[in-house]
């Protein structure tokens, strides 16, 4: 132990579990990268004020999570608590939105930090797949990119999930919904910070997770009631897409996101394992964020998928990943001319695309053979002066525990066959 830990609300990322989260943030990825995603990387920090206006002011996120700090240079800065704000600014920053080609389609994978209450599945830095696209209005978009996240998450064997689906209505409808609300929840019996936010978003508190606050909300009315024409439209022709490619899905009349930029559609991937932080992923449409930030009209929609908790979700299904092996073959050299006879050997496999390691640190026999084991690989390769006389080294498959001579110029093509 050294005299420092992890601080409070994180964890590293250790092999061999390592391997798991990387080959989830990968299949998570995979389904955007056969549908013109591009690649987009922004920085782990931002302006504060970006993050001010573009994830809300009045959100739990902005008041009471960001890592937001001034720097040698008087700039305040805050470590990026989510990704659309940061993807929306470099966009319109590099004016891709311009070159003609809408919507313009990004995915992106990172670090987000939030000043949380660290519980099972909450954490103060976690881990995103996310996905945006910018600059259209179009139902088939938005059931895309519910069909995407919906086949990573297959793709990765889970099953135990649901998709969550709303319509948040738009600038037409929402203020006439937004104050049948408001009247409605100023009759409640409600503590004082939930009394204001009933003044500033009162949409939020549909989403108040009290079982109190749940009770009393029960006749509230519901936006799907106060939808307008073009609404309701755009809402039964998102339904109907993914109806027609076989995804599943619920209507949650109370699921929100409580910000003026969010409009219509909105959904979350909900997985029934995972207890009280059961959200693995969601997102939906954000018509009036780009305006927000300063930008013109761009109406987008996208998602975000938690890795961290898409990992706790295979844990609780009890599904574990196919990977392939760390380390296919083991070299084990005993002697000095063995270890350079070796190192050439596993440097060759290596080009050849053959995982390969070898035995440091001059062990004996017995030790450098217990790490063979402990590698998992499928082979070990081992040389003594008495082989390499004989211009060989000793093949041992793992498994059978058969043992074979090789020739030195053929191992790499006796483990290409071996090994398919
Ligand atoms: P929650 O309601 O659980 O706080 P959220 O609405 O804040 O979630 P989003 O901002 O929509 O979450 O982020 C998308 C996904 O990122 C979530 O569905 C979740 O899987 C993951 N996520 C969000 N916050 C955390 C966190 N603190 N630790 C781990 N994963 C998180
Ligand atoms: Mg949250």
């Amino acid at each position: 132990m050294s005299t420092f830990q992890a601080p409070k609300g994180t964890y590293d990322l250790l092999p061999p579990a390592s391997a798991t989260y990387l080959a989830v943030r990968d299949a998570l990825a995979a389904p955007l990268k056969r549908s013109g995603y591009g690649y987009v990387e922004t920085p782990g920090f931002e302006n504060v004020e970006l993050f001010a206006r573009g994830v809300g002011e009045s959100t739990d996120i902005v008041t009471k999570e960001m890592y937001a700090f001034e720097t040698k240079g008087g700039d305040r800065l805050a470590l990026r608590p989510e990704g659309t704000a940061s993807v929306l600014r470099a966009t319109l920053e590099a004016n891709l939105h311009k070159a003609g080609n809408l919507p313009v389609k990004l995915w992106y994978s990172g670090s987000y930090y939030r000043y949380e209450r660290p519980q099972k599945g909450r954490y103060r830095h976690f881990s995103q797949v996310g996905a945006e696209a910018i600059g259209a209005e179009d139902p088939a978009l938005d059931a895309e990119l519910i069909v995407l996240a919906d086949q990573a998450y297959r793709s990765l064997g889970l099953r135990g999930f649901r998709i969550l689906l709303n319509s948040l209505g738009d600038r037409e409808c929402r203020p006439a919904y937004r104050e049948a609300l408001q009247g409605f929840l100023r009759g409640l019996d409600l503590d004082d910070e939930t009394r204001r936010r009933i003044e500033i978003n009162p949409l939020r508190v549909l989403d108040d997770k009290r079982r109190d606050v749940q009770r009393q909300l029960e006749g509230a009315p519901l936006l799907r009631d106060h939808l307008c024409d073009a609404c309701r439209a755009y809402h039964d022709e998102v339904r109907a897409l993914l109806t027609a490619q076989g995804v599943a899905f619920e209507d949650d009349p109370r699921l929100v996101r409580g910000l003026d930029y969010y409009t219509r559609t909105t959904f979350e991937f909900v997985h029934d394992g995972l207890g009280s932080q059961s959200a693995v992923g969601g997102g939906g449409r954000y018509d009036g964020l780009s305006e927000m930030i300063g930008g013109p009209a761009l109406p987008s929609v996208g998602w975000a998928l938690g890795v961290d908790r898409t990992v706790l979700a295979l844990q609780a299904e009890g599904v574990t990943l196919e990977l392939p092996p760390v380390t296919s073959v083991f070299a084990v050299p005993l002697g000095d001319e063995a270890r350079r006879v070796l190192f050439a050997a596993v440097t060759e496999l290596r080009r050849a695309g053959i995982a390969a390691d070898l035995s440091y640190g001059g062990k004996g026999i017995k030790g450098a053979m217990r790490s063979a084991d402990r590698s998992g690989a499928r082979y070990t390769l081992v040389a003594g002066e008495r082989d390499l006389e004989a211009g060989v080294a000793q093949l041992k498959d793992m498994e059978s525990g058969e043992q074979e001579a090789v020739a030195l110029d053929k191992i790499v093509d006796r483990l290409r066959t071996l090994l398919g």
